[in-house]
Formats: C-alpha cells, sequence, structure tokens
C-alpha cells in the first residue's frame, strides 16, 4: 500500500489527522487502548509536551476515525469497526471497499499461495463446518491435508477469484508441508489468521471485516435454509465463534460476547425460533470440537511437545466423520 498519497481534505483535517490515517493503513486494524497510546503520542508531538493516553476520550478516538474515513471514503477505502468474538474488544478495520481476497493476497503472496488460502478457506467455512460441526476453524494437520489441490478442484479451476481466475491456472502444483507452515506463520504476522492456544487457525477479526462480502458470496447460498455463514442474533454480525442452537437443524446463533446482554431480557432462556432451551453448551468455532470429550481425553495429563500430533489427530477425525455426512 503505497503511505505517501494526499488524501482530500476534509474540514478540520490537519498532520495529526493524517499520521492518523497513515499508521491505520501500515498497521490494518486499531483497538480503542492503540488508538489512545497512538493519538497521545501523535499529539504529543504537535504540542511538545508529553499526552497521557488515558486523557484519550473514546469521543476523541471515535472524532479521528471518523475524519479519517471522510479523508478515505474516495479512495475507496474505509474503517469498520467489529467486536472481536473471543476477546471481546472492539476492533477498528482499515479496508479496501473494492478489493476482493486474491487481489489482498496477491500483493504479497504468490499465485500458488494465494491458490492455497482458496482451499484452506474452503476447509473451514466447508469441510470443517457442516451442520454437526460448525468449527470454521482447522488445526495443522488439515491445514496440511490441503497442501496440495484435489484433482476435482484443478478440473474446475477453483481459483480464489472463481472459476476463471487467471492464479489459478498456472497454480496447480500446490504447497510443501514446509511451505505451509512457513505460509501459515506469515499469515498469522500478517493479521489474516488467529492461531489459538489449541492450536486452531481461523479469520481474524481483519479478514472478517476484509472478506465479508466475499465469504458470504462464496460460501452461502440464498436457496438453503442452513448457511454456512451464519450470524448472531443479537448484533447481527458474523459468527465463526459463539453458541448455536442446541437443535440442530435450527439456524440460531449468538456470540459468547451477546448473550449475557441477549439473555437478559429473555430469562426464559429459550431459542427465539424454534423454543428449545438454550443450554450454552453447544458451539460454533473450535469448542465444537475441543469441547467433545475424545479431545479432551486425547490431551489428559502431562502434555509434553509430542501430545501435539496426536491431538491434532483426533481433531481430524472427529471432524472428518462429521463432514462425511
Ligand atoms: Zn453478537
Ligand atoms: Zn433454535
Amino acid at each position: 500500500m503505497d503511505i505517501d498519497w494526499e488524501p482530500p481534505l476534509p474540514a478540520g483535517y490537519n498532520d495529526l489527522h493524517r499520521s492518523f490515517i497513515q499508521n491505520l493503513m501500515a498497521r490494518g486494524t486499531l483497538t480503542f487502548k492503540e488508538g489512545q497510546r497512538l493519538l497521545a503520542d501523535l499529539k504529543s508531538k504537535t504540542i511538545f509536551e508529553p499526552v497521557d493516553p488515558e486523557a484519550i476520550t473514546l469521543d476523541h478516538f471515535t472524532e479521528a476515525i471518523r475524519t479519517a474515513r471522510e479523508a478515505i471514503e474516495p479512495l475507496d477505502y474505509d474503517i469498520r469497526y467489529m467486536r472481536d468474538q473471543v476477546r471481546d474488544e472492539r476492533v477498528w478495520v482499515f479496508y479496501n471497499t473494492q478489493s476482493d481476497p486474491a487481489s489482498q493476497m496477491a500483493t504479497v503472496h504468490s499465485a500458488e499461495e494465494v491458490a492455497y488460502i482458496k482451499r484452506l478457506l474452503d476447509a473451514m467455512f466447508e469441510t470443517y463446518n457442516t451442520p454437526r460441526m460448525e468449527v470454521m476453524a482447522v488445526d495443522e494437520g488439515q491445514a496440511l491435508r490441503v497442501s496440495r489441490p484435489t484433482r476435482q478442484s484443478m478440473a474446475n479451476g477453483n481459483g480464489i477469484n472463481g472459476d476463471d481466475a487467471e492464479g489459478s491456472q498456472a497454480a496447480t502444483r500446490g504447497l510443501k508441508h514446509s511451505e505451509v507452515l512457513v505460509l501459515l506463520s506469515s499469515l498469522v504476522a500478517e493479521g489474516w489468521l488467529e492461531k489459538s492456544r489449541d492450536g486452531f487457525y481461523s479469520l481474524s477479526t481483519r479478514s472478517l471485516v476484509e472478506l465479508w462480502s466475499w465469504l458470504v458470496a462464496t460460501y452461502n447460498d440464498e436457496e438453503e435454509d442452513w448457511q454456512h455463514l451464519k450470524f448472531c442474533e443479537a448484533c447481527k454480525e458474523i459468527v465463526t465463534y459463539g453458541q448455536r442452537c442446541t437443535n440442530v437443524d435450527c439456524t440460531i446463533r449468538i456470540h459468547d460476547i451477546c448473550s449475557d446482554g441477549f439473555w437478559r431480557t429473555r430469562p426464559d432462556k429459550k431459542c427465539p425460533k424454534c423454543q428449545t432451551d438454550w443450554d450454552g453448551n453447544n458451539f460454533v468455532g473450535e469448542r465444537a470440537v475441543t469441547s467433545r470429550s475424545a479431545f479432551q481425553r486425547s490431551r489428559g495429563g502431562g502434555g509434553g511437545g509430542g501430545r501435539r500430533g496426536r491431538r491434532s489427530e483426533v481433531a481430524v477425525d472427529v471432524g472428518d466423520g462429521e463432514a462425511e455426512e
């Protein structure tokens, strides 16, 4: 991304706003805490004395975001905030409103890597996201299993842009396992993927904002009642980590971070669609695997480095068994 552009100037726009935008562009995301530190730092440089980050209020911060949005809007960029589903932290994401994942990733990744990323997304949102198991995350073993394209996906020219992607023609070799491992850690470092303590890779909040419309267009089918991507009954944002209705056929999902507020006004705690009791123990995300006894047995006791492979196999077994239905 070119950091050196001259934005059009909204009212009240100054050097502080310019530096704020440049920082946000370079980072991709900003939490309120990071925003406080950044604005305090920028402000102290203009008034030549230290500014306490705590003195930057949410109002100050959102005002800076508002001015930034105005400045970048003509350039097809925007800033949107989403709460992190796991950490319950508000994250502001700087994103390109026009681009798809291929053009996002192609700037730093090869065609082979972009093709792998598409297979990884298919694994997250199709293979390991079935009506019985909405994992939407993969462990390392599962990530390695898609290192090479299947014969079928090669025949379909299954590139990240769709069927006629130019990149997919060249990208048929696949990646070596060692290349996949390097790519996964760079995707984590770049903020596209998150890696959990239990070793699952999932899309970061930043990716969910960036890829939102592409994900829905790619993995959801309006004709179907069961969609690969579902939205929180409370906040209407995408759910890749949260709770699901006990009734397997029901499509109601709620974020953990939204559930307290949601049930406060519904003390009977019944699903708003099918009226089944909501027990909060049916999960979307990696806990669809890790809450199962097979997974817990496999990791019980000790826990040296050597256990990792076994855990991974169990996760694969559980995931695959369900995926074949
Ligand atoms: Zn929610
Ligand atoms: Zn329900």
